[in-house]
């Protein structure tokens, strides 16, 4: 864990939020490197998701809904978290998590059988404070995960019926757009709405790096179906996601299924994908989750609404309520999932090489460009050529700092699969290898010649 906070820390791409104020729980921002990465991530699940489908439409929906829709969805009157407090230090802990701790299965389970099971190892003395030792721990208590705002009323009046949240999840635009997307694209069912965006929930205990944090990104896809067809379709996302991660470098036996015993009343099968996380001592937790969700989101909106959200079948003229699957994801998650799987260690001591192995796709730099030496004018001047030849077509960078050891190190621990080299061959002292430069491989750490007018396609043929 040390290792990939200081690393992201060191070289810009994860910050503690207001870090000069003495820093926010549970809120990160994302420096040069992490923004790249991150948009990486984006646009590989959007090729995947939108651009290469014929039947996911893309959205991107307000964070700010009408109060109702929340009203509507359970959150409101049910979107909480069991709590319990230290009374010694003031630290929160998930009840849940607390019993998940002890082998014993708790998620979304109700209070009083988390209290039942608290209160058994209360008498086993097994209950104690994981900061500083005490045993006076709260019985747990709900706790809503909302967060609110003031948006468009004086905080004092507000009531639970005008307060304005900040969306806990992105789908319920999109159940709030389906009818728009019907109206205006005529879609036929099956069909999905896409959207990437921020969610906020009120943790009570985001103490997980950005594992778990207030404010996140979530990538998310509402897929509206006939009923009938229910059990194929879930399948498919099932199979589309797992095949998606493996796609891009994730092995195998680092993923699983969790399959949930204790479904929502409306669900009909929720699995979801666990990575093992060498950052948390090689534990499986939950990066993405994919739910068949029934008739009841867009049932619970026409309800609350007023407003059909039927569709209408025009070969069997039928007309029902379409059911919903959904596949969810957290950016945050991910790219911890892919930072941790891309960390890599070779060697001992003084000569341990550390790089981050990403796929090429994901890689926020595609390739460096250097020139041998920083006094030699004409080398700096062919290595700026290539430089602005190269960062055209890719996320490049010119660095001339240091010697090419350095750079190289620098460079492995961002994750760079390339690093072009110009030396005084390139500027024709071997007349043969004239306008040829080295690349470097980051992972093999080996070096081939090649030719200027080579290196475009050659990076691309490699990060597409
Ligand atoms: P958990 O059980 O870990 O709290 P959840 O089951 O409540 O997660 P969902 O509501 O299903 O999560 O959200 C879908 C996805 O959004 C999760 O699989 C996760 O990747 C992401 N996510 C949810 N909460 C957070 C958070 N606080 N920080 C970062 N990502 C999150």
């Amino acid at each position: 864990m040390e290792k990939i906070t200081s690393l992201a820390k060191r070289r810009g791409f994860v910050y503690p939020s207001s870090e000069i104020y003495g820093g926010l729980a549970g809120v990160y921002d994302y420096g040069h490197y992490g923004v790249l990465l991150k948009e990486n991530i984006k646009s590989e699940w959007w090729k995947s998701m939108v651009q290469l489908r014929d039947d996911v439409y893309g959205l991107d929906s307000a964070i700010f809904m009408h109060p109702q829709t929340w009203v509507a969805s359970g959150h409101v009157g049910g979107f909480n978290d069991p709590q319990v407090d230290c009374r010694n230090c003031k630290s929160r802990y998930r009840a849940d998590h607390i019993l998940e701790g002890f082998g014993i299965p708790a998620d979304k389970m109700p209070l009083d059988f988390l209290n039942t099971e608290l209160d058994k190892l209360r008498a086993e003395k097994k209950l104690v404070c994981a900061k500083c030792g005490s045993a006076d721990i709260t019985p747990a208590k709900s706790f809503s995960m909302m967060v609110t705002s003031n948006l468009g009323s004086p905080v004092d009046s507000l009531t639970e019926e005008n307060v304005m949240y900040l969306r806990p999840e992105t789908c319920g635009g999109i159940y709030l757009e389906y009818k728009n997307t019907l109206d205006s694209l005529h879609p036929k069912l099956p069909f999905g709405i896409a959207q990437v965006g921020k969610a906020f929930r009120n943790e009570i205990a985001a103490r997980q790096y950005i594992f778990r944090t207030r404010e996140f990104e979530q990538m998310e896809m509402q897929y509206f179906h006939n009923p009938t067809q229910t059990k194929e379709l879930y399948e498919m996302w099932k199979e589309v996601r797992w095949q998606w991660f493996l796609s891009l470098g994730i092995p195998a036996e680092k993923i699983r299924w969790y399959k949930h015993e204790k479904l929502a009343h409306y669900a009909s099968d929720a699995y979801d994908i666990e990575y093992a996380y060498a950052f948390f001592g090689g534990s499986f937790k939950e990066v993405e989750g994919i739910h068949a969700r029934g008739d009841w989101d867009l049932t619970q909106h026409a309800k609350f609404s007023g407003v059909s959200l039927d569709y209408f079948d025009e070969e069997t003229k039928i007309r029902f309520v379409p059911h919903i699957m959904e596949t969810s994801v957290g950016l945050g998650r991910l790219f911890l999932m892919f930072l941790d799987n891309a960390y890599t260690e070779v060697g001992e001591g003084d000569n341990t090489r550390v790089f981050l192995k990403f796929p090429p796709k994901l890689a926020p730099i595609k390739c460096a460009v250097f020139p041998l030496l920083k006094n030699k004018p004409e080398l700096v001047a062919k290595a700026r050529e290539v430089f602005a030849l190269l960062r055209k077509d890719f996320m490049c960078e010119f660095d001339d700092n240091g010697n090419v050891g350095k750079r190289y190190r620098r460079q492995d621990e961002i994750g760079t699969p390339f690093c072009v080299t110009i030396d005084f061959d390139t500027l024709g002292e071997t007349p043969a290898l004239k306008d040829t430069v080295t690349i470097r491989d980051r992972d093999t750490g080996e070096q081939q010649r090649m030719s200027i007018s080579e290196l475009t396609n050659y990076i691309r043929s490699v990060i597409l």
